[in-house]
């Protein structure tokens, strides 16, 4: 646990109990404060209070009667879009800041006993629409492998307040949400990583300005060392413009999987699978990686850039990240190969939630056994239609798969209903050289209670299959 500074004797209220609110609490607390909490789920309260948190109203004027030094909400709380939570417009109309995780950790990270150290750690920050997860997993499987001490945390796996106080040269990498990075009222990593942006969470940004001004805090209020940013669209390229004082300033390092970058001062981009990084007029390292399982397609490519220049700003050689790519094995239900059965490749990409993901997984493969449906998004899959070529068969399940079926059109498809089902076809029907891919491009509350249920009820059905067992229902 990183106990939180500068907070002894202040009383904080938390807002939000889930695990990283429990945990912020916790870290608070370590830190000398008196810990106020609220959650609007009568459960989590109790739950919270049977573990010694003291709590209070804070959506009526009753939990605000003593003074308050601070309100640390949670991100899944809205706090401005499509209004304030209650408690939060307490807080705003009481002057009482308002702040997060990420702000109490970067408050808090750097300590007197640091002076020992040979090397400061460092932080490496992720964000991005797309690719955060697994360029921050990717970041931290290249450092582990390479012997550098390392944890990961953010938005993904631990609370950043949960992590240890880190050791000498140790690098910390992040991955955080455009709700973190909004909030967050300090926020200074020394690399930031931008990955790449389209439409999502408008609703809490007050659409896309909004949302990509949440995300470009990240670079604006501490100014990191290095910029890693994707310039495959306007915004990245307008931030990389802003970071840096010309092209050849190397603070920036652009990263693309659509154009070459070689008049740049650094640059890392990726084109027909093949990684190169150019500085200064030339080229220095140059990847072959269309062979890396774990790192299916162009958006991983993409994932794969980034994660390179993160580590080379950090010191580490391009052998030495070449060969760790080698090693990851990719993100639970995000183009995650789960088996190869006589020819066949089976890929869990229940992940792909939406059109936008879905598009990038079927891009990644050829030959495609698609299995997709459950809760779809307005407009269908219409919008996929250039990738169909690429599906041999589609077999669709859940509740969109007739609006799908219709969609698809002369595409082969089936109407196949369930998970089992599907698997069931697409093993009797496959070929050698095809790709069996759940890629849904929907949500999956209709038979599901989430995207991770879904994958896993793939791969065990999938492994089932290869182990030659029943099926699991
Ligand atoms: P995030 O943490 O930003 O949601 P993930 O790494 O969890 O990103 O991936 C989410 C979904 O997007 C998955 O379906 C994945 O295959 C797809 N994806 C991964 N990287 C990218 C990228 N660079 N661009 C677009 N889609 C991506």
């Amino acid at each position: 646990m990183i106990p939180v500074q500068g907070v002894q004797n202040q009383t904080i209220a938390v807002l939000g109990l889930g695990r990283s609110g429990r945990a912020t609490a916790a870290a608070l607390r370590e830190g000398g404060a008196r810990v106020i909490a609220w959650d609007d789920s009568a459960e989590t309260r109790a739950q919270a209070e049977a573990e010694g948190l003291a709590l209070a109203d804070l959506t009526r004027d009753a939990g605000w009667r003593d003074p308050v030094d601070a309100l640390i909400t949670s991100p899944g709380i809205p706090h401005l879009y499509p209004q304030p939570h209650p408690a939060i417009a307490q807080a705003l109309r009481r002057g009482v800041p308002v702040d997060n995780d990420i702000g109490l950790f970067f408050r808090s990270f750097g300590a007197a006993d640091w002076a020992a150290f040979d090397t400061a750690p460092r932080v490496i920050c992720v964000t991005g629409s797309n690719g955060k997860s697994t360029t921050t997993a990717l970041i931290h499987h290249i450092l582990r492998e390479t012997g550098r001490p390392t944890q990961m945390g953010g938005n993904i796996g631990t609370g950043v307040l949960a992590l240890e106080p880190p050791v000498d040269a140790e690098v910390l990498v992040l991955e955080l949400s455009s709700y973190q990075t909004e909030l967050a009222r300090a926020l200074t990593p020394d690399v930031a990583v931008f990955t790449n942006l389209s439409p999502d969470h408008l609703d809490r940004h007050a659409g896309m300005g909004g949302y990509f001004a949440a995300k470009r805090r990240l670079f604006a209020e501490g100014g990191p060392d290095r910029c890693i940013i994707g310039v495959d669209e306007d915004e990245g390229r307008y931030l990389a413009n802003q970071m840096g004082q010309s092209p050849q300033d190397d603070r920036v390092i652009r990263i693309s999987v659509e154009q070459k970058l070689d008049g740049f001062g650094w640059s890392v981009s990726s084109r027909k699978g093949f990684l190169a990084e150019w500085r200064k007029g030339r080229q220095i390292a140059s990847v072959d990686l269309r062979g890396i399982t774990g790192l299916p397609g162009a958006h991983n490519h993409q994932n794969a850039c980034a994660a390179w220049a993160a580590c080379r700003s950090v010191g580490l050689a391009p052998r030495d990240i070449e060969a760790a790519f080698h090693s990851f094995a990719g993100l639970p239900h995000r183009s995650q190969t789960v088996a190869e059965i006589g020819g066949v490749r089976w890929v869990n990409d229940s992940k792909a939630t939406n059109l936008d993901s879905a598009q990038k997984a079927l891009g990644a493969f050829e030959n495609i056994r698609w299995i997709a449906g459950g809760m779809g998004k307005e407009g269908g899959i219409a919008a996929l239609a250039p990738l169909f070529p690429r599906i041999r068969k589609a077999y669709l399940i859940g509740h969109s798969a007739r609006d799908f079926a219709l969609q698809l059109s002369d595409t082969p498809h089936e109407v196949v209903g369930t998970m089992e089902e599907a698997v069931a076809r697409a093993s009797a029907e496959s070929e050698p050289g095809d790709t069996v891919l759940l890629a849904p491009a929907s949500a999956s509350f209709d038979q599901y209670p989430n995207f991770e249920k879904r994958g896993e009820h793939f791969t065990a059905l999938v492994q089932a299959l290869a182990t030659g067992e029943d099926t699991p229902g």
